[in-house]
C-alpha cells in the first residue's frame, strides 16, 4: 500500500478517519502494519502490501465467489496486449482520455489488469477493490505504479470516501448475490457530477447459458476443487478454440457470419489466443453465482438512482454496457453512505 492511498480511506463500518501504522517498508510501499479507526476504534490489517478490509465469514456464497474467482485469477494472472481493446470495449464511451487526472474506482479488480490500464492512462490515482485473494494477483501486477492502489474489501461497504470522479465495474456485478446493490455501492463513492460505467451478462440471447450450462456450472463445476477445473476446462477450451480458429475467425468478415450461432460474441473472441480463451471458458464454470440481466431491469439500475444521462449499449450481442453520469445535486449526507 502506498501512503497516498490514506487520504481516500474511510472506515466501512462508521465513515471515520483511519490512521496509519506501518510496521514494515520497502521504498515507498508498506507491507504490513494496520489502519485504526478513530471513530469506532476498528483496526484492519495490511498484509502483503495490501489492507484487508474483507469479512467473508458471514456470507457463504460470497465466500466461495471470492474462492473461486482468487484461484482463478491466481491462475491466469497474466496482463496482455489484447485487454486494453477489450476493456475499451466495455467501458465505451469512456476512453482514455476521460481517466486522465481522475480519481478512478474499480469495483472487483480481479487481477488488476484494467486497474494497471487506467494507472497507464494518466489518471491521477485508480483504486482497485476486490473481496478475493486475486488482490494479492493485483498487487503484483499493478505495485510499480505510483498511482494504483489495490485494497482487499467487500464491493457493497467500500472503505471510501465519497471522492470519486468516475467508477465502473466490469463482469463483476453479476457474480454478486445482489448485483443491483453493488452498482448502487459504487454509486455512492462517485462524486455528484462524477460518472460511472458498468458491464454485465445479458439475459437476451443467453438463453442456451441459462438453461444448459448454469445448472451444469452451479451443481458442479463451481464445486470442484480449483486445481482440478482448471484442467478439466482444457478439454471444453481445445473444442472451442478449434472451432474458433477453423470456423468463427475464418468467416467473421464474410457474409457466412450469420448462419453462425452466437457469432458476434464468438467472432469478437476468435482472435484472442488459446490462454484467454481457457480463461473465458473457466471463467464461465467457476462461478457459483451468475445473474444474466435484461435491458430493462439493468436500466432500472440506472434510471432508479442517482445517476442521469444513462447510455445503454447492446454488446457482441449478449451482454450490456452503461455509462451515466451521477447527478449534481446528490445530497451531502449521503457522503459516508453504506
Ligand atoms: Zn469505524
Amino acid at each position: 500500500m502506498k501512503e497516498s492511498l490514506l487520504s481516500y480511506l474511510a472506515c466501512p463500518d462508521c465513515g471515520g478517519e483511519l490512521s496509519l501504522n506501518s510496521t514494515e517498508r520497502e521504498n515507498q510501499e508498506i507491507i504490513s502494519g494496520g489502519l485504526r479507526c478513530g471513530g469506532c476504534q476498528s483496526i484492519f490489517p495490511i498484509r502483503s502490501g495490501v489492507p484487508r478490509f474483507a469479512d467473508l465469514e458471514h456470507d457463504e456464497k460470497q465466500r466461495e465467489t471470492a474462492e473461486n474467482f482468487g484461484a482463478q485469477w491466481l491462475a491466469f494472472d497474466h496482463v496482455e496486449q489484447h485487454h486494453e481493446r477489450q476493456f475499451l470495449d466495455w467501458i465505451a464511451p469512456v476512453t482514455q482520455d476521460f481517466v486522465r487526472d481522475k480519481l478512478v474506482l474499480e469495483g472487483g479488480c480481479g487481477k488488476g489488469r484494467h486497474t494497471r490500464l487506467v494507472g497507464l492512462w494518466g489518471a491521477r490515482d485508480v483504486v482497485g477493490i476486490d473481496l478475493s485473494v486475486a488482490v494479492e494477483a493485483a498487487y503484483r501486477n499493478t505495485k510499480d505504479l505510483p498511482n494504483v492502489h489495490i485494497i482487499q474489501a467487500d464491493i457493497y461497504h467500500p472503505p471510501l470516501k465519497r471522492s470519486f470522479d468516475y467508477a465502473f465495474s466490469v463482469g463483476v456485478l453479476h457474480h454478486l448475490p445482489d448485483p443491483r446493490g453493488g452498482f448502487d455501492a459504487l454509486v455512492k463513492r462517485v462524486k455528484p457530477g462524477g460518472a460511472i460505467s458498468a458491464w454485465v451478462y445479458g439475459r437476451e440471447n443467453n438463453g442456451w447459458i441459462v438453461n444448459f450450462v448454469n445448472p451444469l456450472r452451479e451443481s458442479f463445476t463451481s464445486k470442484l476443487p480449483p486445481r482440478l477445473l482448471y484442467f478439466l476446462s482444457y478439454i471444453p477450451t481445445l473444442i472451442l478454440y478449434s472451432m474458433l480458429k477453423l470456423i468463427y475467425a475464418p468467416f467473421a468478415q464474410t457474409g457466412l457470419k450469420r448462419f453462425l450461432f452466437y457469432a458476434d460474441y464468438l467472432c469478437y473472441i476468435a482472435r484472442f489466443p488459446f490462454r484467454e480463451i481457457h480463461n473465458i471458458v473457466h471463467d464461465h464454470l467457476t462461478a457459483p453465482v451468475a445473474f444474466y440481466i435484461s435491458r430493462e431491469e439493468f436500466a432500472r439500475w440506472f434510471g432508479e438512482n442517482e445517476t442521469e444521462r444513462a447510455e445503454i449499449h447492446w454488446h457482441n450481442q449478449n451482454s450490456w454496457r452503461g455509462f451515466a453520469r451521477v447527478r449534481a445535486s446528490v445530497r451531502a449526507e449521503a457522503r459516508y453512505a453504506k
